[in-house]
């Protein structure tokens, strides 16, 4: 596939007319967004999906995602490596798990094109997104407007409206990385308040590089030099930054008359920063109360509270997630790495993953032609 880069400037025309209406506008085309149109793919309506950059042109995560996902979204064509271990390592002692499912790191740009292949006839413009008037999206090329409308921006929730939820007082988090070249077998993770007081460290095997990077919970704490020091003790090169914030607290999923997908919406797992799988998982719960909705099955509104339930009927193990990112931080370092070995026991092991899977399982992206409210 050809690479296309995002327009700048006079190449940011208006967009105007047929251009600028649709029956269902997806705000944002990463993960949670794509996912809302590949679902809408041969349903007859007219999609249109708005970026600020162009396809697949920003990579913000590791791209770790459990294997099964990739395989259940018929993506297994942009996996960099599998892995089937994950190593926990705190200041007393490393743990090695093997996982009852593995995680696959997978290439971003890929990605995004694959899943883009799948979404049929749905159209695609570059247009950074400013705000919402009613069903009216403003964006520095014009006013769009639709019927339907998606918001899969990202942790702003830019279509919500100015709502004061900003950093560092919001309940995000907040990761850097560096992608140097490298390898590795295991993803690893570090427990270890030398390195980051409330949060841990990763290391990513993609291939021919290695993704690694800090997450803090306290949005006040920085995570450029417990990055740089990780990258330090593994011997690396701290090169090609990149990061985000991210959720941990679900938000609504249905807001004002707009659906809010992904990181939008919170659906950031919130003691793993795990957010593919679950923007994959709430994209596909929205795209099918969208498409009822086209085909004439339901009406938005009906849809709307449909899809706000589905998300906050989720509540419950994001609350215990979130209780365990307080916690585990908190255990004084002996106790949790006396903690991690007895998890590493394979009975043990297998129902804390499983559980934890369960969560967004990949069985729901082949449970076709149910809504959420399961008709
Ligand atoms: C350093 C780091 C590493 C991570 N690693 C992993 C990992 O390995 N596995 C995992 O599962 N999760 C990981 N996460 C979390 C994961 O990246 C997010 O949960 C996930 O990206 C959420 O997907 P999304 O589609 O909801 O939002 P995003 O991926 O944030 O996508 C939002 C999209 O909206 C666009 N956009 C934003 N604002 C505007 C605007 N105003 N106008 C137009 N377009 C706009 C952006 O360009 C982007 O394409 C990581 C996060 C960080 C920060």
């Amino acid at each position: 596939m050809s690479r296309r880069r995002t327009p700048r400037g006079s190449e940011r025309s208006p967009l105007t007319g047929a251009q600028a209406t649709a029956d269902v506008l997806i705000c944002g085309a990463s993960f949670a967004g794509l996912a809302v149109a590949r679902e809408l793919a041969g349903s007859g309506a007219d999609v249109l999906l708005v970026d600020r950059y162009e396809l697949g042109e920003r990579q913000t995560s590791a791209c770790a995602v459990p294997t099964p996902w990739l395989a259940a979204m018929g993506l297994e064509r942009c996996a960099r490596q599998e892995i089937a271990c994950m190593a926990f390592h705190t200041p007393h002692g490393s743990t090695r798990f093997r996982l009852p499912w593995s995680w696959t790191a997978f290439d971003y740009r890929t990605l995004c094109q694959e899943l883009w292949a799948q979404c049929g006839e749905a159209r695609y413009a570059c247009a950074t997104v400013g705000g919402r008037s009613g069903r009216v999206v403003h964006t520095d090329r014009g006013d769009l407007q639709a019927e339907l409308v998606v918001d899969a921006l990202g942790w702003r929730r830019v279509l919500a409206g100015a709502d004061g939820y900003q950093p560092p007082e919001a309940p995000l988090s907040r990761g850097l990385e560096v992608h140097p070249d490298g390898g590795g077998v295991d993803l690893d993770v570090w427990i270890d308040r030398s390195l980051v007081r409330r949060g841990y460290g990763w290391s990513v095997p993609a291939g021919s590089e290695q993704r690694v990077g800090v997450g803090s919970y306290e949005p006040r704490d920085h995570v450029r030099e417990p990055t740089v020091d990780l990258a330090g003790r593994l011997e690396v090169e701290p090169v090609r930054f990149q990061g985000n914030w991210f959720p941990h607290r679900l938000r609504s999923g249905a807001q004002d008359g707009v659906f809010f997908v992904g990181d939008s919406a919170g659906h950031c797992f919130p003691l793993s920063g795990e957010g593919i799988r679950t923007a994959f998982y709430f994209g596909i719960a929205c795209g099918r109360e969208l498409r009822r909705v086209v085909e004439g099955r339901s009406t938005r509104e009906q849809a709307l509270a449909a899809y706000g339930r589905f998300s906050a009927g989720h509540a419950s193990a994001f609350s215990r997630a979130l209780r365990l990112q307080r916690l585990i931080p908190a255990l004084p370092p002996r106790l949790l790495s006396a903690a991690l070995a007895v998890l590493g026991r394979p009975r043990l092991v297998a129902r804390a993953f499983g559980w934890y899977l369960e969560q967004a399982h990949p069985r729901f992206a082949h449970a076709e032609g149910t809504g959420v409210s399961g008709t």
